[in-house]
């Protein structure tokens, strides 16, 4: 029995999962937009068969996708994190170790029985995830990170495959290696494809069998790496525990811009909350704050400011970080300036198992337990019933500026108002 490494990725996932809550858009072409419905961020592959190209702003094509028929929706960020938590879970029981690498992508490993190609084990699994989730995945099979990524790229690449490659039973992989372009390999950058290229590298096969003097000179151990495991020699180990998070940011773009104080807080209290939910998801306190805005960027006199202040004892509450952020936005604020985009970020985490706290402060260690009670109950609230539930009352008012999102499908697998009713009769 051999170690073997898995890269399993969900195909065209966004797209997929809208495809899965709406299967009345099945075999229709599907695009879904970023941020305030502004560019094509994702497409189903009859979307790709008609030529509609990614990243092009919404607006320019959006008579071309009415005369193709084509679906369009706002992207639902709330279902692809529920869609992705499943699958992981599902994975998780199915391989021995797995590194949930983004949200549809993942490392897992299993054994191989000698010499033993696992074609069939992947067809299975495929098969499980689709029937339990409704998402179709490729999977590549190889001896190491780098080549099971190779892999994956060639289960997508080669029809009749079922979206599984299994490169680890390959002997001479040459006749692959050589079709797979040196931009194309897992953690070559664009710097360096360049430099390759200046050096007649051009694709996979080329790169394994370079001089490694070469590629140390310039690249050192991180190069030496990736082309070791092109050699099949496990250099990049899985990860099961992601390293701690070092910021966390959240910014938005706005439906129209904004130019009074009040607008400007309502939508940085709005990303605070957010931000600092996420902090006590991950078990986190942080001690900066900053937040940030600025004007159109194509605009001539564009603008942009921002301002950070530090928190004294290091903080996961929405009542602190609100109190901190109002004076901040404050700073940043410049009357008849039109912004179209606000942000924070926090910063200086750390875990919340040691909490540093002042030394003569006894006053505040009941209130702090007061209002870490309460964002308890918040937080399980608006778990149970989806987003803004219940919320700070700052945040909840009517909210003009708030992104477009005018095509969003439903939120059935995370709010329970949204769960389709069945009527037997
Ligand atoms: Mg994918």
């Amino acid at each position: 029995m051999s170690k073997v490494i898995l890269q399993i990725d969900g195909n065209n996932f966004y797209a997929s999962c809208e495809q899965m809550i709406d299967p009345s858009i099945k075999g229709k072409g599907l695009v879904v937009l970023s941020n305030n419905d502004g560019c094509i961020i994702a497409r189903n592959s009859e979307a790709r068969k008609m030529g509609i190209p990614m990243g092009q702003p919404y607006f320019k094509l959006k008579n071309k996708l009415t005369q193709l028929n084509i679906e369009v929706r706002s992207s639902n960020y709330e279902l692809y994190g529920d869609i992705s938590n499943r699958l992981m879970q599902l994975l998780r029981r199915n391989c021995e170790n797995l590194e949930i690498y983004s949200i549809d992508e993942a490392f897992g490993t299993i054994k191989r029985p000698k010499g033993k190609c696992l074609y069939q084990w992947g067809k299975d699994l495929r098969a499980l995830v689709y029937q339990n989730i409704g998402i179709p995945i490729s999977i590549g099979i190889g001896e190491t990170k780098v080549l099971s990524k190779i892999s994956n790229h060639l289960a997508k690449k080669i029809k009749n495959n079922s979206g599984i490659f299994d490169i680890g039973i390959i002997q001479n992989k040459d006749h692959y290696l050589n079709q797979i372009k040196v931009d194309k390999v897992w953690g070559i950058g664009k710097r360096m494809s360049i430099w390759l290229k200046s050096k007649g590298i051009t694709n996979a096969r080329e790169f394994r069998d370079m001089s490694s003097e070469q590629i140390n000179g310039k690249y050192g151990v991180v190069g030496l790496r990736i082309q070791n495991e092109l050699k099949g020699n496990l250099c990049i180990p899985i990860q099961e525990t992601s390293p701690d998070r070092k910021e966390i940011c959240v910014s938005r773009s706005f439906a129209y811009p904004i130019d009074s104080l009040e607008d400007l807080s309502q939508a940085i209290i709005k990303y605070v909350l957010t931000a600092s939910a996420k902090l006590r998801k991950y078990n986190q306190l942080s001690s900066a704050i900053t937040v940030f805005t600025n004007t159109n960027t194509h605009s001539k006199d564009f603008f942009r400011s921002e301002a950070t202040g530090k928190i004294s004892v290091p903080t996961s509450n929405s009542k602190i970080m609100i109190e901190k952020s109002l004076l901040l936005t404050k700073e940043i604020f410049k009357p008849y300036k039109k912004f179209i985009k606000a942000g924070v970020t926090l910063h200086k985490l750390q875990s919340n198992k040691y909490k540093q706290k002042l030394i003569f402060d006894t006053k505040n260690i009941q209130k702090d337990l007061y209002l870490k009670r309460l964002d308890n109950v918040i937080d399980n609230i608006n778990l149970k019933n989806g987003i803004d539930t219940i919320n700070w009352g700052s945040s909840m008012i009517d909210k003009e500026w708030e992104p477009r999102r005018k095509k969003l499908s439903s939120t059935k697998t995370t709010n329970i108002e949204n769960i389709p009713t069945i009527y037997a009769i």
